[in-house]
């Protein structure tokens, strides 16, 4: 069956496109690697979303299930937990490769988020060994930190709105190298109000324990501090893997796909849109992402149907 249209990456920046896509009504699949909503399902489905606009407050798992169910019931066609490999030519058509199989399509949007970035570590003594067994990457489910001492590091947004949906029911404290944290002041502000310790110009520099982690060491100045901790959820950015890059035969900078502002990619019928793409004043966010995405899918509907009214992106 030939597409009109592929759709890598369900999250928001793809589930947008794809609704977009349907009203044009382009044939659309939409592949996921692994369940559908990105990152707010699958990392932060308990944390409030308080800019989106239109919604005061939502949870980020309510989001996007209703991104997924409007998707859906637009008629694109969803497919889960196939990863897709690459992307060939063949004739007139592209090839969208996965690890299940080959599927034919007129025009191909990435949007694969942080699917090509791989958490950075701290590098810290005993971090590798404790991975999954207390180390975490990305917020553990709640129910697991209750009444536990869990260490998050990290100066950001994601590092803070992890540690305040987890100072409920644990004993938070944060850890970041700075004297000031990047994250938005209202987060910040949150908090410094709430009972959540932290600790500034400081650094995990070991994990210790036996089966699971115990304590770490906290390195403040010239001081060794030893505290008891259950967890440590590390939150200090993504490393970027260019060489992951090349599948797409697409043009990247820093590990991330280069656009113009019809949101097209270096290769021919291949659009990019949400967290994986790259220009001067990029901002990942949500809402950034769904208003790239409604530019990617009209760039694509250009290019595979050439309406008389647009220039064409052939
Ligand atoms: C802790 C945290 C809190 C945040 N809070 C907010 C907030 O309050 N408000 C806000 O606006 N933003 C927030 N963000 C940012 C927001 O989550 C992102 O900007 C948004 O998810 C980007 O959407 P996306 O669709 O581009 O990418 P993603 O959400 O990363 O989705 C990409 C999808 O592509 C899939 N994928 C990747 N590679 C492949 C492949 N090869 N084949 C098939 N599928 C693939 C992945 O499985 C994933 O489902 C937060 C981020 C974090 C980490």
């Amino acid at each position: 069956m030939l597409f009109d249209l592929i759709i890598i990456g369900a999250g928001p920046a793809g589930l947008t496109a794809g609704i977009y896509a349907r009203t044009r009504k382009l044939n659309t699949l939409i592949i996921d690697a692994t369940v559908p909503g990105g990152q707010l399902a699958s990392l932060y489905p308990e944390k409030a979303i308080e800019n989106y606009p239109g919604l005061v407050q939502t949870e980020a798992g309510a989001l996007s299930g209703n991104l997924v169910n409007h998707a859906k019931s637009m008629g694109c066609e969803l497919r889960e937990h196939e990863r897709a490999l690459g992307i060939e030519n063949a004739g007139d058509h592209l090839r969208v490769r996965t690890e299940k199989g080959t599927h034919e399509t007129k025009a191909v949007i990435l949007a694969i988020g942080m699917g090509l970035f791989k958490p950075r570590k701290l590098g810290a003594k005993g971090e590798t060994e404790f991975e999954g067994k207390g180390v975490y990457y990305k917020m553990p489910e709640k129910e697991t930190l209750l009444g536990k001492d869990v260490i998050f590091v990290g100066g950001g947004n994601s590092a803070l709105e992890m540690a305040l949906l987890a100072c409920d029911n644990s004993g938070a404290c944060v850890v970041h190298r700075r004297d000031l944290f990047r994250a938005d002041e209202a987060i910040v502000e949150r908090v410094h109000s709430s009972n959540i310790e932290t600790m500034m110009t400081s650094e995990v520099v070991e994990i210790r324990g036996k089966d699971r982690v115990e304590s770490v060491v906290i390195k403040q100045g010239d001081k060794l501090i030893e505290r008891k901790a259950d967890a440590v959820v590390v939150n200090i950015g993504t490393a970027n893997e260019p060489e992951d890059m090349t599948r797409w035969g697409v043009e990247a900078e820093g590990g991330l796909i280069k656009v113009d502002t019809d949101m097209c990619t270096s290769r021919k019928g291949v659009f990019a849109c949400g967290d994986a793409v790259a220009y001067r004043g990029k901002y990942k966010q949500i809402v950034v992402a769904c208003g790239e995405a409604a530019i990617a899918s009209n760039s694509a509907y250009k290019f595979i149907k050439e309406p008389y009214w647009a220039e064409t992106h052939k």
